[in-house]
């Protein structure tokens, strides 16, 4: 089954497309089998959340371009799920902050790394980091720890969607300023970033690169404030309460019925 199968009045049919994505991706080689799994546990918080981007994400997204527009030198990292699900938006986020994009996965092979790179270069990207591996992120083991030395390795501010909890302690211990997209607010990754987002990747990047661009010329200073201004404790608490919570009453779900927003 193809995107264009999924017809348009299922009521899950944007989460259908995902999923689909996700499944070109493992054919092609740049997803992993990990990466289903991964892509069904974020399925169930993203259904609980409403499957929209709450008021909470956004203030963190603004936050994230506020952050990277800010830096000295912002890298994207892409894993398998990122690149199957939003390679434009992850190039065109890396466009409008002057940064890199890297490739970065969890179980480490050349062919894969490769083949992500590819598909980058197929959606844009000119410049695709990540395959040289010639530096590491000190306190991860062997495969998982590396990084490009003129990446990662270098960056102060980095965007790691979908990032294993470890890599994201890793990270944040290397000193980097790390914003993290993840559905799950209690995961370790989302509890140790900075900025951590609550929200679908699907939704998150492209909602990130469109503050970027509203927020290209403001001066440093507008930026420093929503920087300074954003909670990552209460980020993480209302995202936390709206799952457990829920206002999943505006729509009816049980009979089939989908009311939007
Ligand atoms: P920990 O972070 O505590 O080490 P984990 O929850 O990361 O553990 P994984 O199996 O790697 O363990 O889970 C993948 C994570 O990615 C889940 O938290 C899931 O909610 C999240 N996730 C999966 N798909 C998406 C997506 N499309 N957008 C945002 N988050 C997603
Ligand atoms: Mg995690």
């Amino acid at each position: 089954m193809s995107d264009v199968e999924v017809p348009e009045s299922h009521p899950r049919q944007e989460s259908l497309r995902t999923r689909h994505r996700i499944e070109a991706g493992v054919e092609k080689g740049i997803t992993s089998k990990q990466g289903l799994i991964a892509e069904g546990r974020g399925e169930a918080f993203d259904y609980l959340l409403g499957e929209r981007t709450i008021e909470s994400a956004d203030d963190a997204e603004r936050a994230a371009a506020a952050h990277l527009l800010l830096a000295r030198h912002p890298v994207v990292s892409v894993n398998g799920n990122v690149a199957a699900l939003v390679p434009e938006a992850v190039v065109e986020l890396a466009r409008v902050v002057d940064g890199d994009v890297e490739v970065n996965i969890f179980n480490r092979t050349d062919e894969r790394m490769r083949a992500i790179a590819d598909h980058l270069r197929d959606h844009g990207a000119t410049e695709v980091k990540g395959l040289d591996g010639d530096a590491r992120i000190p306190g991860l083991d062997h495969g998982r720890a590396a990084v490009d030395a003129d990446g990662i390795a270098d960056a102060d501010v980095v965007l790691v969607p979908l990032e294993d909890g470890d890599r994201a302690e890793a990270l944040s211990n290397a000193g980097k300023t790390e914003i993290v997209v993840d559905l799950n607010p209690l995961s370790r990754s989302a509890t140790t970033a900075a900025v951590p987002v609550v929200d679908n990747i699907v939704r998150a990047v492209p909602n990130i690169a469109s503050h970027a661009r509203d927020l290209a010329d403001a001066p440093r200073a507008e930026l420093e404030a929503i920087v300074e201004r954003f909670d990552r404790e209460a980020a993480l608490r209302a995202a936390e309460a709206t799952i457990r919570g829920g206002s999943l009453d505006t729509r009816a779900r049980t009979d089939g019925q989908y009311t939007d927003d």
